[in-house]
């Protein structure tokens, strides 16, 4: 597994760094983590690595396209490595619970504008709202 975010990291021309790959591989075991989770599960693997730093890559990376950054309204940014999909996720409104949904049409943009009022539309970001099971099952 490391290899292969080595590789990623190669193929983006980024430095291979221990941080960058235990952020890598943090978010491959846990998609969906806010900066606070990805600091404590880092912190597992390389306990002195500071705030700054996992800040730091997960910008760099964000940037590279290693990693998604999501940000549903209302609630802090999540991080996840599944990129280049066009996947949406569902929002559990109580708890704040994320999953994936294949994408049905499976590139973007998978929703045609009524009216594109002239722009060139490369993606249309699909939230999908609802209630997860624990909370519909806690009610
Ligand atoms: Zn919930
Ligand atoms: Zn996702």
């Amino acid at each position: 597994m490391t290899a292969d975010y080595e590789a990623q990291l190669r193929a983006v021309s980024l430095r291979v760094t221990r941080p960058r790959l235990a952020v890598l591989a943090a978010l491959h075991d846990h998609p969906h983590v806010d900066t606070d989770t990805v600091i404590d599960l880092v912190r597992t693997e390389l306990p002195t690595v500071s705030h700054q730093a996992v800040y730091d890559v997960l910008r760099a990376l964000t940037e590279a396209r290693l990693v998604r950054r999501i940000q549903p309204a209302g609630a802090t940014a999540r991080y996840e490595s599944r990129v280049r999909d066009n996947h949406h996720h569902v929002v559990c409104r109580s708890c704040g619970a994320i999953a994936d949904v294949d994408c049905a049409v499976g590139h973007a943009p998978c929703l045609t504008a009524s009216d594109d009022h002239g722009f060139v539309i490369d993606e249309a970001e699909v939230v999908y709202w609802g209630t997860c099971p624990d909370c519909a099952s806690s009610d």
